[in-house]
């Protein structure tokens, strides 16, 4: 199956932007914070996204851990790569219990990857409580698109997770992995109160705030980010973020301990880019553009590529040690996930 994945084949051109730009920079270990593990199945509505379907459904059937590798073997050979995976939240609606069950299996083997659970504010206590007696869960992946207001844009944090889950994250002392919604994102106040409220009351919770806080480009991360640089549970991943500006901010805005490796396959071996322009993000591939390209190269690399090119430009002023660059692929990650006093 993996061999006959017209997506996976690497073109000359990624070819030369590993070899010339990444190799050097990418260390030999790394710990991916955001990976989803997922059948296509778990998606109870199958035609209702075509763009998601073809991304995962067609040639992404099951994303399996051992996929997940075959896959990093591609883009970022002769790296060895653990991970804190969770499943595809896909929206209701979804399959919730195989979900889970899935990711358990996947991860129940294998010592250094570890899992979150995909969780919505329906979910009952119960459940999540028995579930977190075995082994390898470090904490729960929400999602906007469970938001009990229904509005899935401008909902805020806990419209999406209830405190009732949040207290028992607090009491085990589990990871949240956080993708904010809202326009603004990290700029937002209500997000902003909202953590600086939750990080008070639950001060055993680890939040990751997923794609550098939801900020492609640094203007969010610029505004947002004095108001909850002192929050000590507030770790980033910088997964699909192709603008090296947004990591710069983070960078100098919370230093580098707070920041992680995370890929958000499958969608970052996804052929393209995250372009923002005003206030605005997208992901630009080469079915949706129509831009004027004949006097360059016209091919696209992969989305990981971009977000790795924008990793090594963004902190490349900062002049980045060795050994910081391993704190940033991977112990930062590893201490985390290493802090969090589930089961094992
Ligand atoms: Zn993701």
């Amino acid at each position: 199956m993996f061999n006959e994945n017209p997506e996976l084949i690497i073109t000359s051109l990624d070819k030369q932007i590993w070899d010339e730009e990444l190799e050097n920079f990418v260390p030999k270990n790394i710990f991916d914070v955001h990976t989803h593990i997922y059948k296509w199945s778990f998606n109870q509505d199958p035609k209702k996204n075509i763009s998601e379907r073809n991304f995962q459904g067609k040639y992404f059937s099951e994303v399996s851990m051992r996929f997940a590798d075959q896959v990093d073997q591609l883009l970022m050979p002769n790296r060895v790569v653990n991970r804190l995976s969770f499943p595809f939240p896909f929206k209701y609606p979804c399959n919730f219990e195989g979900s889970n069950e899935y990711i358990l299996e996947q991860t129940k083997t294998l010592t250094e990857n570890k899992c979150l659970i995909l969780i919505n504010p329906n979910m009952d206590k119960n459940y999540i409580e028995g579930l977190l007696l075995k082994n390898n869960i470090k904490g729960f992946k929400p999602y906007r698109f469970y938001s009990k207001t229904k509005d899935t844009i401008n909902c805020k944090i806990l419209d999406f997770i209830t405190e009732e889950q949040i207290e028992i994250a607090d009491k085990f002392g589990l990871i949240i992995m956080m993708h904010l919604a809202k326009k603004d994102a990290i700029a937002d106040d209500d997000n902003i109160n909202d953590l600086i409220y939750l990080s008070d009351k639950y001060p055993n919770v680890k939040w990751i705030l997923a794609h550098c806080a939801r900020s492609y480009s640094a203007w969010a991360l610029e505004k947002g980010i004095k108001k909850i640089r002192d929050l000590k549970n507030i770790w980033y991943d910088c997964s699909t973020v192709c603008e090296s500006d947004s990591i710069d901010a983070l960078y100098q805005g919370v230093g580098l301990e707070k920041i992680m490796y995370g890929s958000d396959d499958m969608i970052g071996r996804m052929r393209g880019k995250y372009i923002t322009f005003g206030k605005a993000w997208s992901a630009i591939n080469s079915d949706n553009h129509n831009l004027a390209l004949s006097h360059c190269d016209d091919r696209m690399t992969f989305i990981r590529y971009e977000q790795l090119r924008a990793m090594k430009r963004g902190i490349r002023n900062s002049k980045i040690t060795e050994s910081e660059k391993q704190d940033l692929f991977y112990n930062n990650a590893k201490n985390l996930i290493d802090s969090v006093n589930s089961k094992n």
